[in-house]
């Protein structure tokens, strides 16, 4: 595929993607929104912080042939430029997570600066730095108000809530939302909600229709013009390990995933007034 220039703008915009809810498209918006990103030319970082790490292996990272991950660096072994790696896209990097992550909650128990462990590493003054080498940094956050998301949202300027048009889908979002507040009047003032995405939309599906309709009527707002389709290509390209844009850039779950991100950018560039 063709790619733009890379652009020299470096606004190092930090973007959480984050739901409680599990199964709802975080990673595979996390995975195509950053290659979409990166073939329009800028440059992105998606930080894995899943212990599941379902965007480092849809991105071909196997955790067992590398030696650090964001969980070395969030313990301190390492900075977390040391575990950045290229992707099969051109202008995307990852920070692989691993299943090491889930023991970090209890290991920083007594650790008075947990919660802000990953600003500190993306802020961090080394010859090394992160924050400031990227366009766009991405993170793909568990399924869970645990730690790991407190980490993220800590240090993110904007917050885009995949949700799935399904029963249920806005069952948890009171909560969600009522963490971003709590993180908003504590650890993070400038914390924004991008907006939310609906995933896995079937307009022959009347269910579907149906939670599309009422998300957008009770949250017009903040509700993303741009609804991804249920297409089986985004779920097969994870298995390739690459994103569905490189799997296969003419499917309907690609093309929403680039009109998508010509929507963010929008969106976020009226957020940032950059
Ligand atoms: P978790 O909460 O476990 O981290 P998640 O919110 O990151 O999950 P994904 O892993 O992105 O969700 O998606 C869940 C499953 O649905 C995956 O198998 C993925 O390939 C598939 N999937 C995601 N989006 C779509 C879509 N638009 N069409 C078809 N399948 C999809
Ligand atoms: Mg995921």
């Amino acid at each position: 595929m063709t790619q733009s220039s890379p652009k020299s703008r470096h606004p190092g915009r930090v973007i959480s993607l984050a739901n409680q809810k599990g199964g709802v498209g975080k990673t595979t918006t996390t995975v195509n929104l950053g290659a979409a990103l990166a073939l329009q030319g800028y440059k992105c970082l998606i930080i894995d912080m899943d212990p599941q790490g379902n965007a480092s292996t849809g991105l071909g990272s196997y955790a067992m042939e590398r030696q650090n991950t964001v969980y070395d660096a969030l313990s301190g072994g390492c900075l977390l430029s040391d575990v950045i790696i290229p992707t099969p896209v051109d202008n995307l990097y990852l920070a692989p997570g691993s299943v090491d992550l889930s023991g970090l909650d209890t290991e920083l128990h007594d650790d008075s600066g947990r919660a802000t462990k990953l600003r500190s590493l993306l802020y961090e003054r080394s010859s090394k730095p992160v924050h400031g080498e990227y366009d766009y940094v991405l993170i793909d956050c568990p399924p869970s108000l645990n730690l790991l998301t407190v980490n993220a949202l800590s240090c993110s300027d904007a917050l885009v809530i995949p949700l799935q048009s399904e029963f249920f889908a806005l069952e948890g979002l009171t909560q969600l939302l009522s963490t971003v507040r709590t993180i908003q009047n504590g650890l993070n003032a400038g914390l924004r909600i991008t907006g939310i995405v609906l995933t896995m939309y079937d307009h022959r599906n009347r269910l579907s229709r149906q939670v599309a309709e009422d998300v957008r009527e009770n949250l017009s707002d903040i509700t993303f013009k741009t609804m991804i389709p249920r297409n089986v290509r985004l779920s097969e390209a994870p298995s390739h390990g690459v994103p569905a844009l490189v799997y296969d850039a003419n499917c309907a779950g690609s093309r929403a995933y680039l009109d998508f991100a010509l929507e963010f950018l929008q969106r976020d560039q009226a957020i940032s007034g950059k």
